[in-house]
């Protein structure tokens, strides 16, 4: 099974699957009036921030290629958050580009996630 290109959303660059791990605050699903969806994350360890019990987090070595990432997306259609995260518009950029890159990460998640729709700005 082909190993997917990913890329960490901190220091940018290519993430080994046994080096990082994905991630959703889920602590940042919208409330109303906002909308902005949860984003979900890649960093390597080392470029991750301290997982709270809130996170729901992902390691990459079980979710470093399509037919593992096929398998979370319909494990994670049971979540009644799940569409209130970026998950679709990540899996749809990573089957459109063959990388898995869900952006710039956490560190300047304020500027970011009142701009995120349906389809991601990067
Ligand atoms: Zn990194």
């Amino acid at each position: 099974m082909t190993t997917l290109n990913i890329r960490c959303g901190t220091c940018r660059k290519a993430v080994h699957p046994t080096s990082g791990l994905l991630w959703a605050d889920l602590t940042d699903l919208p409330k109303p009036p906002d909308v902005a969806p949860a984003r979900w994350r890649i960093a390597h360890y080392e470029c991750a921030p301290e997982m709270g019990a809130s996170a729901y987090s992902i390691e990459l070595t079980r979710a470093a290629t399509y037919s593992e990432l096929l398998w979370w997306t319909a494990h994670l259609s049971e979540k009644s958050w799940l569409e209130d995260t970026t998950w679709m518009s990540c899996m749809q950029l990573t089957a459109e580009t063959g990388v898995m890159d869900f952006g710039p990460g956490w560190a300047d998640l304020g500027s970011l996630s009142t701009d995120v729709g349906g389809d991601l700005p990067w």
